[in-house]
């Protein structure tokens, strides 16, 4: 039955539920959106992706306010089925066995998804190898792209044993860009003398089949490999020299081996695209702007609420442009219901009592230096003074990579100076950031703030959840928001607007300065003198945001213009 599907979605990570942590953040999530939206408009879609069975990793905060990491440790058999099939790929001359769980995401109109988790810990391997799908993102660069080797190769080896015939293979970012090796190597020419190795190789065929979504848009954000490495790990089963031509001349980059072989390219908003295209002058690169998934990031409040005067919404979320017939007093309750969700979830985990008037501010996504967590601290006079003339409080969650020594700092920095204001301004910072808290954190606080350093987000994902629950953004102008931002009347904007040339150079002070004025002046005073005006900017959160920025509207473009080229 499943077997129909004809769109093969590869993604290092995929985050469906807390049950299986099988991601790390925005990437992760994205996919899983994706997936469900697929399902619910039937798309053929199967998902390929790694078991990554020690998870990311769990966050404690110890008492000095760091980060500590300890490993997951799920059990895939208690959600996923094991399935029969075996296949393998050659890792440093060994043979290493692949073995492949299943799950289904079933959706009410009857749609289905299967995602085929890859897993390499079966008795047939060598210990080392049995932890090549344990932990996501883990390990050193020789790790990485053994994971690699087994999500694109093996995935596509995988598929074929399960009977798929796939008709386009989707790369959710570089890391599962070896898939077009092994896809070359399919279409290898069956000749017996050629003059020129190249010949063998039918790129075009190749191209024919591949879709490539990237999602990073600065150079070092991409994975690469020495040729040495490549050689010792991979082996040369697609000759260096060739690889050299498609993947880049002194090191093996995944973005450029997925942009040579790829027919279709696209960044995932209109800024990114062209940020990418200037990364990689001379490829085609269009733009997807990405969305979420609107019933999985709408809370129970808002779903009994657009259930009640927007019939049918989940499916198509279109109808978000009828949010006028939402009575304004209703909406204000669905509201506090998921703040006072939020606050008594906060009093449970972290024993704080916030203030249910209090203008309340959220910050969750990965912690990582970019994303500038603490910009609103640049200042500390200058903030508390703001919380002398208003009464603000700010609930913070996320994680670092391990390994992110600046993005660990930077947790650490929070939680000292929660200690040093906490008389003065509330601000708790919840451990452990998932999917469920994600919910009760973009549909609970009043203004959602995001403050990166652009043009370093390609496009961000979690205010547009907040729009689905009428939770007003304040974020600078990149990825999305530069699309979703209208000044005052969707939300606020922070820091001057981006500049064709201004890609990397801001000024941390004079954004913070953007930040306190507004807060101060704008949006405290509109939430507590003005309410009609705030919840008129809710609804338009709702009518101009989550009307657009969700996967089904993303998922009909990817069809339209993508799968279907
Ligand atoms: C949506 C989501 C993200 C992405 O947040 P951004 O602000 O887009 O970076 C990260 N982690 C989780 C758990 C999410 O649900």
């Amino acid at each position: 039955m499943n077997n129909k599907a004809k769109i093969a979605y590869f993604s290092m990570e995929i985050g469906l539920s807390n049950n299986m942590p099988t991601y790390s953040g925005g990437l992760g999530v994205l996919a899983g959106d994706t997936i469900k939206s697929s399902a619910d408009l039937k798309i053929p879609l199967v998902a390929v992706t790694l078991i990554s069975k020690k998870g990311f990793f769990r966050q404690d905060i110890d008492p000095e306010g760091r980060q500590i990491e300890y490993p997951v440790n799920w059990e895939p058999s208690k959600y996923l089925i094991h399935l029969p099939k075996k296949v393998d790929v050659q890792i440093e001359g060994r043979k290493v066995c692949i073995y492949a769980w299943s799950y289904k995401v079933r959706s009410v109109t009857g749609g289905e998804v299967e995602i085929i988790f890859l897993d390499t810990d079966n008795k047939e391997n060598t210990t080392e190898d049995r932890e090549i799908t344990a932990y996501l993102y883990g390990g050193d660069d020789c790790y990485r792209l053994k994971q690699e080797i087994v999500l694109g190769i093996g995935g596509v080896r995988m598929l074929h044993a399960l009977g798929f015939h796939i008709n386009k293979y989707h790369m959710n970012e570089g890391h599962a860009s070896f898939l077009t090796l092994e896809l070359l190597i399919m279409s290898k020419r069956d000749v017996e003398s050629v003059w020129d190795e190249r010949w063998v190789w039918d790129l075009d065929a190749v191209k024919d089949l591949c879709v490539f979504t990237t999602h990073t848009p600065i150079e070092t954000g991409h994975d690469k490999y020495t040729y040495d490495l490549v050689k010792k790990v991979l082996g040369e089963t697609v000759p260096i020299e060739i690889l050299k031509t498609l993947a880049g001349e002194n090191q093996l980059n995944m973005t450029l081996l997925a942009l040579n072989l790829s027919k279709y390219v696209n960044g995932v908003a209109k800024k990114h695209g062209e940020v990418s295209k200037s990364l990689f002058p001379g490829y085609e690169i269009n733009a997807i702007t990405n969305g979420v998934h609107s019933f999985t990031w709408t809370c129970g409040s808002f779903v009994k609420l657009y259930d009640k005067y927007i019939q049918g919404w989940a499916n198509e979320p279109e109808l978000f442009v009828r949010s006028e017939t939402i009575p304004d007093e209703e909406l204000w309750e669905a509201h506090i219901k998921a703040k006072d969700d939020l606050l008594s979830f906060v009093k449970q985990t972290n024993g704080i009592e916030l203030n249910r008037e209090s203008l309340t501010i959220g910050f969750a996504r990965r912690f990582t230096s970019y994303k500038r967590a603490d910009l609103i601290f640049t200042n500390l006079e200058r903030l508390l003074k703001i919380g002398e003339k208003w009464s603000i409080q700010i609930i913070y969650a996320g994680k670092a990579h391990p390994k992110d020594t600046p993005g660990k700092d930077i947790i650490k920095r929070i939680n000292e100076i929660e200690k040093t204001i906490r008389d003065k301004i509330r601000v708790v910072f919840l451990k452990d950031y998932n999917i469920d808290m994600a919910l009760k954190l973009i549909s609970g606080v009043d203004v959602w703030l995001n403050t990166p350093l652009r043009p370093r987000e390609a496009s961000g994902t979690s205010g547009m959840k907040a729009a689905h629950n009428g939770v007003i953004n304040f974020s600078i102008l990149d990825g999305w928001w530069i699309e979703g931002h209208i000044e005052g009347i969707t939300g606020w904007s922070i820091g001057p607007k981006p500049f064709e040339t201004l890609l990397t150079n801001t000024n941390d002070a004079a954004d913070a300065e953007d930040l306190y004025n507004k807060l101060e002046n704008t949006i405290a005073q509109i939430y507590y003198n003005d309410k009609e005006q705030w919840i008129k900017i809710m609804k338009n959160s709702i009518s101009k945001i989550a009307y657009y920025f969700n996967s089904h509207r993303m998922m009909r473009r990817y069809v339209t213009e993508a799968y279907l080229r």
